[in-house]
């Protein structure tokens, strides 16, 4: 397993992050959906980057994931590449 975090900025290694874009996203049920490759943001210094191979869960309500999502976040999880971070620049583009 990788050990990279993906929500420590590797622009000023801030945690203070939040995801904001995911690829490939696959409906799980109507208020959840499962992402892979997402994209972060720090909200202390505006930096950007792409985490590779790592799988979540976007949830349009919040709260605890479903039974379902866990499965099928684990599933993902265990057949993902190893996680990779990439810093992008300010217009989104790896640096
Ligand atoms: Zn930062």
């Amino acid at each position: 397993m990788a050990t990279a975090n993906p929500n420590t900025c590797p622009h000023c290694g801030s945690s203070n992050s939040g995801a904001n874009f995911g690829f490939n996203p696959q409906p799980i049920n109507d208020d959840e959906t499962l992402i892979r490759d997402v994209l972060f943001a720090c909200v202390d210094c505006g930096g950007q980057w792409a985490a590779f191979g790592f799988v979540m869960i976007a949830q349009r309500n919040g709260g605890e994931p479903s039974k379902e999502a866990q499965e099928a976040l684990a599933e993902a999880a265990s057949a993902a590449e190893d996680l990779r971070i990439e810093p992008l620049d300010q217009d989104g583009n790896p640096i």
